[in-house]
């Protein structure tokens, strides 16, 4: 294996399934709000472009004595309605384009939901499944070291995403703080022993239930009984899998990286959770399902199907097969727009990612607050205003669509841009 993952070019063309990549899905519909908004072009052209991209090196030595040149990104959007905020993705793919991507939707997320913050995003390009966990702590504190500058309480607030967890959130945390002395709002989504906020790991897939919670009151769908299938079993699959289950939803399937299982009498979310994080076992061989292939997988026929692993998964070629009613985006950009489309001909209802899995970053905004005045709210608290905070984001969506006669992805794009563009015009950035 090469040691230098650096990207040849600037843009790095990864072999992907979708048809088009996530910052062309995030483009898509932007364009059509922005159309709808009558905004200007030049102002959509401010909107559309990053704030900042910074790009660094990451050499770090790894167990084979030789130094592995990694790549690091964080890209700030926008932040005309406060400090940047969005995660740290650590996993092979990640490129300039996807981090951008990723960056626009933070933006355009934590308008729709109304939590003072702007949007940012971050990687680096490395493969969490084939280092040890001192690699990777190696690579977090580089990284960190390489992108402070640009960070701060009040600048930009780093979170997890895919490959990174509370652990990898301490040692970013603990980097920082040798610089600046101990700063715990620097980043969220930290452990609980060093101020993380209760209920911040479970707050994506909480918050993807509780949109579904009240999505299925307007679709006369009840959460006990429903079916569903989930893809991608991590942070967001697993935790909502779980919460939905214990509300009496029956698991039928579930899809990660490693393959798909299945089981008519409903798949327990919180023992596959025990054997495979806590006991490391393989899915296939996991008692309570069948293995079975990705395409079964996906033309499993029920209520829900939640998407929680990488984006552009659902596309032209694979949307056909879904047989769900609705889709709940709990992974960022998982449909692209041939696939929406695909979808939406079929009758199914949509929840979007920009609203659908803003849980996560509204309980980073608890933590931070948290942090911030060193207090700590208790479990419940936190449930409670997350569910306040995502259900009025769900309903001033879903009465735009309503009126427009929009899909809520459309709507809920509109919110969000309109949110920002006030706060740029008010600041004085834009006319
Ligand atoms: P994670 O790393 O904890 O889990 C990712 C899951 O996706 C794993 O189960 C993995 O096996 C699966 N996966 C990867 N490639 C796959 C493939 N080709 N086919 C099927 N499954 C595959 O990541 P996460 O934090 O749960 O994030 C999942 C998605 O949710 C991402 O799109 C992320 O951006 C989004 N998201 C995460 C948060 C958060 O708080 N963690 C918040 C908002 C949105």
């Amino acid at each position: 294996m090469t040691t230098d993952q650096s990207p040849r070019t600037t843009e790095s063309h990864k072999d992907q399934p979708a048809e088009v990549s996530n910052w062309e899905i995030v483009n898509h519909y932007f364009d059509i709000a922005a159309e709808r908004l009558g905004l200007r072009e030049d102002v959509a052209a401010v909107l559309r472009s990053s704030y900042r991209e910074v790009q660094v090196q990451v050499p770090v030595t790894l167990s084979d004595e030789r130094i592995h040149v990694f790549s690091g990104f964080r890209v700030q959007h926008n932040g005309a309605r406060g400090p940047y905020k969005g995660g740290i993705r650590f996993h092979p793919e990640v490129d300039l384009d996807e981090v951008r991507a990723l960056a626009m939707l933070m933006t355009w997320k934590t308008a729709v939901v109304g939590i003072p913050y702007g949007g940012a995003k971050g990687g680096v390009n490395c493969d969490v499944r084939k280092l040890r966990p001192a690699e990777v702590q190696a690579i977090a504190r580089s990284f960190m070291d390489k992108i402070e500058k640009v960070l701060g309480p009040t600048r930009d607030v780093p979170a997890p995403d895919v490959g990174t967890n509370a652990q990898t959130m301490a040692w970013l945390m603990d980097e920082y703080g040798k610089l600046h002395g101990h700063t715990p709002a620097i980043v969220t989504g930290k452990p609980i022993a060093l101020e993380g906020s209760y209920g911040r790991e479970a707050a994506t897939g909480r918050g993807v239930i509780d949109v579904l919670e009240e999505l299925a009151g307007t679709l006369g769908m009840q959460l006990d009984g429903a079916t569903f299938a989930v893809q991608g079993f991590g942070n967001v699959g697993s935790w909502a899998a779980r919460i939905l289950h214990d509300k009496g939803g029956k698991l039928l399937a579930v899809d990660t990286e490693d393959g798909s299982i299945r089981s008519d009498d409903g798949i327990d979310p919180h023992a596959l959770y025990e054997f495979t994080f806590h006991q490391g076992g393989d899915i296939h061989e996991f008692p309570g399902g069948e293995p079975i292939a990705k395409d079964e997988f996906l033309a499993t026929e029920c209520d829900v199907f939640i998407p929680a692993a990488l984006g552009g998964m659902i596309h032209e070629r694979n949307a056909e097969l879904l047989n769900c009613k609705v889709l709940l985006e709990g992974a960022n950009s998982p449909t692209t727009p041939t696939a929406d489309r695909i979808l939406s001909d079929k009758g199914v209802y949509i929840a979007p990612d920009v609203l659908c899995n803003a849980g996560g970053v509204i309980v980073s905004y608890f933590e931070w607050v948290q942090n911030l005045q060193h207090f700590r709210w208790d479990e419940h608290e936190v449930n409670e205003r997350l569910a306040k905070i995502i259900k009025r984001g769900y309903h001033e969506v879903a009465e735009k669509a309503e009126a427009d006669g929009t899909a809520p992805r459309v709507a809920a794009y509109e919110l969000g841009i309109q949110r920002v563009v006030e706060a740029s015009r008010t600041r004085g950035y834009i006319p």
